[in-house]
């Protein structure tokens, strides 16, 4: 497992459960995306009715979830979570939505992967409040109207590109997570550490803040393996010194950056003199996937400016040769 995945793994989601913030004003950073639903929570309420549907779409870790559930509590209701991959049958989704009290959330996580016959009962939904459903089969099939509870769906993805177009439209609120600044994730490492009765210096909370690739989650995850160490050499405050020397120990580098990440920047310094190269080509040296490539190692490192995409491939930049300490090649 990688220490520096965005993704949670399964024990790591329920400990998340509990270092979730409850209301807005406990969310960290985002103020944009904040500010927008606090005035279209505050309108629907005065208005007894249920908030517009909602596109949460960015980087995995930075708060989709989290976020989905904290607009429920706002807005007084029930969430009800679910995922585009658990809905496997046009029934399934039937069946969560005449299941909803009036006003709840249902939130779908990874809805970019929902299949295609789902996503066209979640249309009338969506519109109308309503389900269409065919009763019978052949010659005698006819299509019988449903009404449904009004709700608010709040839809999670980290690939708004591939959202069908006809689903989009049909979100009201759309709103985008961006990665968080040093400052925000030290603040969440510090209110993680309270949570968690963990003694740390604000330095250190810095230290790990800035080798936490801009994502809550993983800078919750380097504060649990940081107190490891200090557990085990009998600290009780985690001091900077603490923090650099076991995120050393732990090889994750001053930007974040690990064992794979390192592989595959000087993979392309080595072999192919910083690229251009094709990701095919990345993917058969370093011997991993290349959409895996795409989806996970890459979007970090071209976030930074550490990669570029061209039209010939990848390249690394001069910031990578600075951070290796490593002479940039002359380009003539
Ligand atoms: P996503 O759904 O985007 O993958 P989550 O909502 O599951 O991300 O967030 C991952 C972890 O990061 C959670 O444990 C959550 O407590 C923490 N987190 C995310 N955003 C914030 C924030 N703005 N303030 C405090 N903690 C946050």
């Amino acid at each position: 497992e990688r220490l520096v995945s965005s993704e949670a793994d399964l024990q790591e989601s329920s400990l998340e459960q509990s270092l979730r913030p409850q209301t807005l004003s406990q969310y960290i950073g985002q103020d944009k995306v904040k500010e927008n639903l606090k005035v279209f929570i505050e309108a629907a309420k005065m208005r007894s009715e249920t908030l517009d549907h909602v596109l949460l779409y960015g980087p995995p870790g930075l708060g989709k979830t989290t976020l989905a559930t904290i607009i429920a509590n706002e807005m007084g209701v029930n969430i009800r979570t679910t995922s585009g991959p658990a809905i496997e049958r046009p029934g399934d989704l039937a069946a969560i939505l005449t299941a909803l009290e009036p006003g709840d959330v249902l939130f779908i996580d990874e809805i970019h992967r929902l299949h295609r016959s789902i996503e066209e009962v979640l249309y009338p939904a969506m519109e109308d409040f309503c389900l269409d459903i065919v009763i019978g089969k052949g010659s005698t099939a006819r299509s019988v109207r449903l009404d449904l509870p009004p709700f608010t769906l709040i839809g999670a993805t980290t690939r708004v590109g591939l959202l069908t177009a006809p689903l989009r439209d049909r979100f009201g609120v759309l709103s985008r997570l961006e990665y968080y600044n040093e400052n925000q994730l030290a603040h969440i490492i510090e209110r993680t550490a309270e949570i968690l009765d963990i003694g740390l210096d604000y330095n250190a909370a810095v230290e790990m803040a800035r080798r936490s690739r801009g994502t809550p989650r993983i800078a919750n995850r380097l504060l649990r393996r940081v107190r490891d160490f200090a557990q085990v050499t009998g600290v009780e405050t985690i001091t900077n010194e603490l923090a650099t020397d076991a995120l050393e120990r732990l090889q994750v580098d001053k930007l974040g950056l690990d064992h794979i990440d390192h592989k595959l920047l000087l993979g392309i310094i080595e072999k192919f003199r910083g690229g251009p190269v094709g990701i095919d080509t990345i993917s058969a040296t370093i011997g991993e996937e290349s959409h895996t490539i795409e989806d996970v190692y890459e979007p970090y490192l071209l976030q930074i400016g550490f990669l570029q995409r061209t039209p010939r491939g990848r390249i690394v930049t001069d910031l990578v040769y600075q951070h290796f300490k490593m002479e940039a090649p002359h380009h003539d």
